[in-house]
């Protein structure tokens, strides 16, 4: 018998298949897609309370040939459940690198960090610190301003290990930001271990902090979290006047979002950072 929810049922298998031939071939692609350069960086910039320029955050593309631009959120994703994203991770890696020599070359009036997200593999892989390491000195960086973005759930996932890891990582003289916070499990017995320098502020919290009174709140908490365990933070998806304004009048002094820019090519920053910081 044809009912509602059997034809549901079929829909849904059909939707299913779907989903998985594109995750198949979404795999198979980003192989060639990292021999074939068809992934490029772009740069997030952030601001502090006056709108200037401090930093920026990398994010990676994908122009597939045929599908156009894939969403990272889809295929980082995916690369996460294959593994791709530890031979990934480590051209992500690279590429932040030339960016930060490039930018270091150009000997700018002010200090701009830059800001390289680190999946949870990545993070756990036995061999991270090595293999960063051995970047690094391929490339001759100084590790200085290079922040690292780890998310609050990937550092939850083995706190005793993120400890050791993130230590080691400052050591080498990176900073360590906990990204998306207030998404993960949110505890605050645990943040008094982790040695980390900044929390970003979840866009999903900022969007609403003009509508949602429990919204607002969890960014006041966080800022009060901030001060008392003396952290930087810096407010994501910052999209209208009225956030900002809000935002502001909460004491927040760094911000990521639509509002100011969108993420642009490395050369546009580049362009924009010398514009505003060479004498
Ligand atoms: P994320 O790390 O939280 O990055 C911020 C995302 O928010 C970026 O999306 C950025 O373009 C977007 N965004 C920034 N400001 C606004 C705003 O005002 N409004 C809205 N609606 N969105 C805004 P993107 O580039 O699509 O990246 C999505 C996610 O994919 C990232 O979230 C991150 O989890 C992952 N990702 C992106 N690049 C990399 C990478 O190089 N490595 C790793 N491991 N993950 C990456
Ligand atoms: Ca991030
Ligand atoms: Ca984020
Ligand atoms: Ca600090």
């Amino acid at each position: 018998a044809k009912t509602a929810t059997g034809t549901c049922a079929v829909f849904y298998q059909q939707d299913m298949e779907k989903q998985t031939r594109r995750r198949y071939l979404l795999d198979t692609d980003m192989r060639k897609a990292l021999t074939q350069n068809d992934f490029f960086m772009v740069a997030q910039p952030q601001v502090d309370d006056n709108g200037h320029i401090i930093g920026a955050e990398l994010l990676i593309r994908w122009n597939h040939s045929e599908l156009g631009n894939i969403a990272p959120m889809e295929f980082i994703g995916i690369a996460e459940k294959t593994g791709f994203i530890i031979p990934l991770g480590e051209w992500i890696f690279e590429q932040a690198c030339l960016c930060i020599k490039s930018l270091q070359a150009l000997s700018l009036t002010k200090p701009i960090t830059l800001a390289i997200n680190l999946s949870a593999k990545q993070f756990y892989q036995a061999d991270l610190i090595e293999r960063i390491t051995a970047i690094i000195n391929k490339h001759q960086i100084t590790v200085c301003n290079i922040e690292l973005e780890l998310t609050e759930s990937a550092m939850l996932e083995d706190v005793d290990l993120a400890v050791a890891k993130i230590t080691a990582l400052k050591k080498i003289g990176f900073e360590v930001s906990i990204d998306d916070f207030g998404t993960g499990y949110s505890s605050l017995s645990y943040l008094k271990h982790l040695p980390v320098d900044k929390i970003k502020i979840d866009r999903s919290f900022v969007t609403l902090i003009d509508k949602r009174d429990d919204s607002r709140a969890i960014v006041e908490a966080t800022m009060l979290i901030a001060r008392t365990f003396n952290l930087d933070l810096i407010a994501e998806g910052v999209e209208t006047e009225a956030e900002v304004n809000t935002l502001k009048a909460l004491g927040c002094k760094a911000f990521q979002g639509y509002f100011y820019y969108k993420p642009i090519s490395i050369n546009d920053f580049f362009l924009l950072v010398t514009e505003q910081y060479t004498l």
